[in-house]
C-alpha cells in the first residue's frame, strides 16, 4: 500500500521505552511516573463500576466530569466555559489534538508550529493534506520573536499550535507572548490550537497563561488538557477539549466518529476526585521539588542543563561529552550507562541536532538519584 506517512516512523517515545526495557535502563525517556497514582481515585474507580457505570458514557462526555471540569477551569482561571456545549472529554490530549485538528484543516491549509514540538502534531497535519510551517526555536530559551512568527503568514494560515508549558523544552509563553500573538492575529481568521497539557506544572511562582485568559484568543482557540498529566494517570488516556461552542460543535461531530465516547467509569471517578481542587492543586509543589532536586543531582556530572520553567521535562546539553549525534549518544547512555532518554532531535521535522536529550522526571526520587549516580560517569 502506498503510506500516508511516509518518512514517518514509529514514535521516539515507544523506541526509546522499548530499548530502555531490553537493556533494562532507568527510564527517564517516554514522560509518565514511576509511581502509583493516589489510590483514592482507584477506590473511587472501582466504585463507579460496581455503582454501574459500565456502558457507553454520553458522546460528549460524562455530564459530572464536564460540570466539575467547568467549575474548575472557572475557579483556576475566573473564565466560564458552558459543560454542555463548549467542554469535550477526549481520549487523552492526543486524540483532542487529532479531533481539533480534523475539524479545521483542510487539503493545503498551513499550520504553523513551533520546533522542537511534540511529535503529533506534524503527521497529524500532514495528514489531513495540510502544511507545516515551521518556526524554530534556539536553545537555550526557546523564546519566540513574534515579528518572524509573522513572515510565516500566508493567505492560505489557518491555525498556530501553541504549546505552553512546552514539551521537551520546559519553555513557558509570558502575557508579553499572548499580547503579541493577540496582534499579530487580529483581522485574520487564523484558530489556535493550544495544547497546556502541562498547565499546573509550573514553576518558580510564574503564572499559566492560558489562552483563555485572553477574550480574543479564547474565542478562537481550542484548549487541550489532560488528566493523565493532572492525576499521574497516564495510562488512562483521558483528557478534554475546551472550545467555543461554534467550534465545539463542529469538533463532536468528529470526536463521535473516531472515539463516540470514552471510559465512563473513569470519567465517573475522575468527576468526583477533581471536585476537591486539594487533590490536584500541590501537583506544581510537587514536580517543582523533584525538578530541583533532580537538577540539583546532575549538578555534579558534565552535562549542561538547560532552563525548565514548565513541565516534567529537563533538557541538558552533552556538547562538553560527545561531539555523536543525539540519537547515537541517547543509545549509547542506554546500553553503556543504563539511563534512557529522548533525543531532542526527534521533536523536529527536519533532522536539527543541537546535542540535547530530554529527562522527564516525573520519576520517584529514588530513581532519580539512581539514574544521576550512572550520569556522572558520562
Ligand atoms: N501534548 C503534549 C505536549 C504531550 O506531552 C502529550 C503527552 N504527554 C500529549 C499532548 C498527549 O497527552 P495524552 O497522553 O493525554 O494523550
Ligand atoms: N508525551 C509523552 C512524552 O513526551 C509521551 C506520549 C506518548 O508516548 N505518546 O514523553
Amino acid at each position: 500500500i502506498q503510506s500516508k506517512l511516509p518518512g514517518v516512523s514509529t514514535t521516539i517515545f515507544s523506541v526509546m521505552s522499548k530499548l530502555a526495557a531490553e537493556h533494562n535502563a532507568i527510564n527517564l525517556s517516554q514522560g509518565f511516573p514511576d509511581y502509583p497514582c493516589d489510590p483514592m481515585l482507584i477506590d473511587l474507580v472501582n466504585k463507579a463500576m460496581k455503582d454501574g457505570f459500565n456502558q457507553y458514557a454520553p458522546m460528549p462526555g460524562s455530564p459530572l466530569l464536564t460540570r466539575n471540569i467547568a467549575e474548575k477551569v472557572e475557579n483556576l482561571y475566573k473564565v466560564k466555559y458552558n459543560p454542555d456545549t463548549e467542554i469535550t472529554v477526549t481520549a487523552g490530549g492526543t486524540q483532542a489534538i487529532f479531533t481539533a485538528l480534523t475539524t479545521i484543516i483542510n487539503n493545503g491549509d498551513e499550520v504553523i508550529i513551533f520546533e522542537p514540538a511534540y511529535d503529533s502534531y506534524a503527521p497529524t497535519i500532514k495528514l489531513l493534506g495540510g502544511l507545516v510551517k515551521t518556526y524554530e526555536l534556539a536553545p537555550p530559551n526557546y523564546e519566540i520573536d513574534w515579528d518572524m512568527v509573522k513572515k510565516l503568514f500566508t493567505a492560505k494560515t489557518r491555525m498556530i499550535i501553541l504549546n505552553s508549558p512546552q514539551n521537551p523544552t520546559g519553555s513557558i509563553l509570558s502575557d508579553n507572548d499572548m499580547q503579541a500573538l493577540i496582534k499579530l492575529i487580529s483581522g485574520t481568521d487564523i484558530l489556535i490550537l493550544s495544547d497546556e497539557v502541562y498547565e499546573h506544572l509550573i514553576y518558580d511562582e510564574q503564572k499559566h497563561q492560558s489562552v483563555m485568559l485572553y477574550p480574543e484568543l479564547k474565542e478562537r482557540s481550542f484548549i487541550v488538557a489532560s488528566f493523565g498529566k493532572l492525576l499521574h494517570a497516564t495510562g488512562w488516556k483521558l483528557g478534554y477539549c475546551l472550545a467555543p461552542e461554534t467550534l465545539t460543535k463542529e469538533f463532536r461531530k468528529i470526536h463521535q466518529f473516531n472515539v463516540f465516547s470514552v471510559n465512563s467509569a473513569m470519567q465517573q471517578a475522575i468527576a468526583q476526585y477533581i471536585k476537591e481542587p486539594a487533590n490536584y492543586l500541590g501537583i506544581g509543589n510537587f514536580f517543582q521539588e523533584k525538578r530541583d532536586y533532580f537538577r540539583g543531582l546532575l549538578a555534579e556530572s558534565r552535562f549542561k542543563l538547560l532552563p525548565c520553567n514548565g513541565s516534567y521535562f529537563q533538557c541538558a546539553s552533552y556538547s562538553d561529552i560527545s561531539e555523536e549525534k543525539d540519537t547515537d549518544f541517547s543509545i549509547r547512555l542506554i546500553k553503556e550507562f543504563g539511563v534512557a532518554t529522548i533525543p531532542v532531535s526527534a521533536f523536529y521535522q527536519k533532522a536539527t541536532d543541537h546535542k540535547i536529550i530530554r529527562f522527564c522526571f516525573a520519576k520517584e526520587n529514588s530513581t532519580l538519584a539512581l539514574a544521576a549516580e550512572k550520569l556522572k560517569n558520562v
